[in-house]
């Protein structure tokens, strides 16, 4: 019954066509009936639990929004013409709980909520980190899905009003009831999900998957290319200024002709002499042993040491995560970038407004600490 399809296959690149093989729902393949008449308690309305709360109400279903009693968010709630009650409350009422919060509160809600589980009742997750390591372990009688829009909750919102879809994961960790996939579809269609298309994996997959990017390529790759780069070229005597320009600005410029159009928009953007370049020389920086660096990250990701070591650190009160932020605040890229951007800033005149909420986004997300709210 649990993540049962997970299999444990190396990727090899002549069966890379099976990537292929992940199926897609759409509209047509949810039926609202499955969500229609129940209560759905969100937990949490910060990012993603505003915006599935407004689009579940707005697609007819009933919504609870649970929160602390001395929560800052609980008048935007009522602002926005949803009931608000404390999680406990809001869990009694529903039939699909709905779990919103921080993944490093969630255990701790969970144990708020936990006797307020019927049997039939449903869990559903937006990431599945707490349920994947063990510190949630729902009771066998209730469904635990996940449907994780794969954008900020601010554009799943927008989207929505829109009448335009954001594209988002499903997966069941467990079917009680024989229609966990079902609601969960249903649950998917009503946030808006389903009319992009929402793609099935499993909790593991996305856990691990998602924990993988984040560290070895998005957050944590990325931002040491970039210093390295900028300590290549200023120890070598250039000026920080043009180190700054070449490894960090120009950054955003190639990765958003990668998102447009692949890798293949991006090397027909760039000049003939960056395309050879970068062709016969990025393999010899990211090299064999930056793959080996990276499976081992990946490793620690699937034994779950990873998962362990930031559970510690959180019950610990973040002493080595602040000290690592302090000493990435002082990066001499950060002191040149500021000066570089103020003196830039007209540039951001009429700058898309997805670019500038997403970067506001990052703060309210990442500095979020436990006993926030
Ligand atoms: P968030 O930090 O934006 O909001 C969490 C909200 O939880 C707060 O605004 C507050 O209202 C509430 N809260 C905090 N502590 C609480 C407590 N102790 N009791 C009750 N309520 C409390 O969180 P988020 O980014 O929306 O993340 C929610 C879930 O969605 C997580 O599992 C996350 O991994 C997942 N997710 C987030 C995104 C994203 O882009 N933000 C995308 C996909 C999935
Ligand atoms: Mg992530």
């Amino acid at each position: 019954m649990t993540d049962t399809t997970d299999t444990n296959e190396t990727f090899d690149a002549a069966d890379s066509t099976d990537a292929f093989d992940a199926t897609v729902y759409y509209d047509e393949d949810a039926d609202s009936d499955y969500i229609e008449d129940k209560t759905v308690a969100v937990l949490g309305y910060g990012s993603q639990g505003h915006a599935h709360a407004q689009n579940l109400a707005d697609s007819g279903v009933d919504v609870v929004v649970g929160l602390r009693e001395n929560s800052s968010s609980r008048d935007a709630v009522r602002e926005d013409g949803l009931r608000v009650a404390t999680p406990v409350e809001a869990a009694g009422q529903a039939d699909v709980v709905s779990v919103l919060v921080p993944d490093t509160v969630q255990p701790a809600v969970y144990g708020d909520i936990e006797d307020e589980l019927d049997a039939g009742d449903t869990l559903q997750f937006a990431h599945g980190f707490n349920v994947h390591y063990g510190q949630i372990e729902p009771p066998e009688d209730v469904d635990v899905t996940m449907i994780a829009p794969k954008s900020p909750g601010h554009l799943v919102r927008r989207n929505y009003e829109h009448d335009e879809g954001t594209p988002g994961l499903l997966a069941v960790y467990q079917d009680a009831t024989g229609e966990a996939k079902q609601e969960a579809l249903a649950y998917a269609q009503a946030i808006g999900c389903t009319r992009a298309g929402v793609v099935e994996t499993t909790f593991r997959e996305e856990t691990e998957t998602d924990l993988f990017g984040e560290q070895a390529v998005l957050c944590g790759g990325i931002t040491e290319l970039i210093e390295a780069g900028y300590e290549t070229l200023v120890d070598a005597g250039y000026s920080p200024e043009m180190a700054y320009f070449e490894c960090l600005n120009e950054m955003k410029l190639i990765v958003d002709l990668m998102y447009e159009g692949g890798l293949g928009e991006m090397w027909d953007s760039v000049s003939d002499t960056a395309e050879y370049g970068g062709l016969t020389r990025g393999e010899a920086v990211v090299d064999d042993s930056v793959r080996e660096n990276m499976q081992d990250v990946l490793e620690e990701v699937q034994n779950g040491e990873f998962a362990r070591e930031w559970i510690t650190e959180n019950q610990a009160g973040r002493p080595a995560y602040r000290q690592r932020r302090l000493a990435e605040q002082n990066h001499e890229i950060e002191t040149v970038g500021e000066h570089l951007r103020d003196l830039f800033a007209w540039a951001d005149d009429g700058e898309d407004d997805q670019t500038a909420e997403s970067t506001d986004e990052q703060p309210s997300e990442s500095e979020k600490a436990p006993a926030d709210d």
